[in-house]
């Protein structure tokens, strides 16, 4: 890639589900590279994974992303000369991508079953080999080709990666990374629905975009072998890449869910200051000088710098953030604070929602504060007197409370599918479903008489009644 060419990078997040602060951690690093550099930062939406899509995923992606202060360049909402900035409206370019590949024999059609690829993968497991195509396809004469398409046998197109060989790439942080094809299966290009894979997308995006530079997740450095290979297939060149790393929970482990809120809903809903998040994420991997620990977006595209990253697992520290986060509030007027306030804690539309599930239960005004003080409140700490069903004990309590959290985790967030969610898991465990109810209704008013459950968990929100489970689990099991 020539040196002059001009900086575009970009974000590819995947609308499945609620944003995810590691995506505003390698939104930040994106729109730093780029301001740093008199670049183009673009967002691009890569909805092709039909069966994880989420519908209003990419609206909260948006508002997240912006409340953050990280603003794009080109995108979905905003246009710019490279649209459609979502794959779902550029499925012609990956089609016309592919047949290409398959002219040049570069890619090929694959009819197998899915039982038949489950079966090679049982198999390949059993004599502990790494799971792969057998290249059954590959070997289709164009008759055996012409008469699976006129029987309408589904198909996906596979690449056909040139074996044996090796390729390298280098990457920005590490340097030059090495692989041996015999570790790189005939990956799915175009699935058998029509819809590219994130592979193909992927790389015919970037290069339709003019990316300079990917900087994404370490987790993808395993992808980019597929990349380049598609790369050369197609016969343009690869981008830069950076790959950053992972954020840790504290124990190291990959920021997960179960061990911290990752949801970038949860960081706004709770009281957090975009310009603290921002500092945090900024401080993460090391590429601000040492002895900074506070600074603001520009101050960021000023000084950080991507050479200095560091590839140990930055940890996401919530303690830390919590603290820097005190430190920006204090940091405000009064006047301001009160604004945030009455923003964020207790906002109008918020209130709104409060005031009809008290009206029913109060004789006096002042009761409703009594009623509703759970919505307002960053924890409640039921006691085991409130919490703990009769007869139950502590420990299967806590196995249920587990279950609740990755039950209430999987569900919609609409009454029909809360009461579903709490009712499929009483008649799992056994339990009465009244139990599972007054057990959630301790966790999350920290009572044992509240305004309606359901109502009031869906006004409080799935991302803070997630972290309040969490909460509880984790403050219940130290105790123990
Ligand atoms: N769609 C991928 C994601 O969800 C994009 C990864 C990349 O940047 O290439 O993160």
């Amino acid at each position: 890639m020539m040196n002059d060419t001009p900086i575009r990078v970009r974000i590819a997040p995947s609308p499945t589900g609620d944003p995810h602060v590691g995506t505003a951690y390698i939104a930040l690093l994106n729109y730093l590279f780029a301001r740093q550099r008199h670049g183009r930062f673009i967002l691009r939406i890569e909805d092709t994974d039909r069966t994880r899509f989420v519908e209003t995923s990419e609206q909260m992606i948006f508002e997240s992303l912006r409340w953050l202060g990280l603003a794009w360049d080109e995108g979905p909402d905003v246009g710019g000369g490279y649209g459609p900035y979502r794959q779902s409206e550029r499925t012609e370019l990956y089609r016309a991508a592919v047949l290409r590949l398959q002219e040049s024999g570069k890619a090929y059609r694959c009819f197998c079953t899915p039982e038949r690829l489950e079966a090679m993968r049982k198999q390949q497991a059993a004599a502990k080999q790494p799971p792969r195509y057998d290249r059954t396809c590959l070997q289709l004469s164009p008759a055996q080709v012409s008469e699976n398409l006129a029987r309408q046998v589904p198909f996906v197109v596979r690449m056909a990666v040139p074996q044996p060989g090796e390729t390298t790439f280098r990457d920005e942080l590490r340097g030059e990374i090495r692989f041996d094809h015999a570790n790189v299966d005939d990956q799915v290009l175009l699935k058998s629905d029509g819809y590219p894979t994130y592979h193909l997308a992927n790389v015919v995006d970037d290069h339709a975009m003019e990316i300079s530079d990917v900087i994404r997740a370490e987790e993808w450095i395993s992808s980019t072998p597929k990349h380049v290979l598609l790369y050369q297939a197609f016969g343009w060149p690869a981008p830069r890449f950076w790959h950053m790393p992972l954020l840790r929970n504290p124990d190291k482990s990959k920021i997960s869910k179960r061990k911290n809120p990752v949801s970038l809903i949860y960081y706004r809903q709770a009281g957090f200051l975009p310009a603290a998040l921002i500092n945090f994420l900024g401080l993460l991997g090391g590429g601000m000088p040492a002895d900074l620990e506070q600074f603001n977006l520009a101050e960021m595209a000023e000084k950080f710098q991507f050479e200095r990253i560091s590839l140990g697992g930055p940890v996401f520290d919530l303690e830390k953030l919590r603290w820097l986060n005190g430190v920006y509030l204090r940091a405000l007027p009064p006047e301001t604070l009160l604004g945030e306030l009455r923003e964020n804690v207790f906002g109008e539309s918020y209130l709104r929602q409060i005031v009809p599930l008290v009206q029913e239960r109060i004789e006096t005004l002042a009761q409703a504060a009594d009623l509703a003080d759970f919505f307002f409140r960053d924890e409640v700490a039921p006691p085991p007197e409130v919490y703990l069903p009769k007869k139950r004990s502590k420990e299967e309590t806590l196995k249920m409370s587990s279950e609740l959290l990755a039950g209430l985790e999987a569900s919609d967030w609409t009454h029909p599918a809360l009461e579903k969610t709490l009712r499929d898991l009483a008649e799992q465990s056994g339990w009465p479903a009244k139990e599972v109810f007054m057990l959630f209704r301790a966790i999350l008013t920290g009572k044992t008489a509240s305004p309606p459950l359901l109502e009031s968990a869906l006004v409080f929100g799935k991302a803070r009644t997630l972290d309040r489970l969490r909460r509880f689990l984790e403050r219940e099991k130290a105790r123990k």
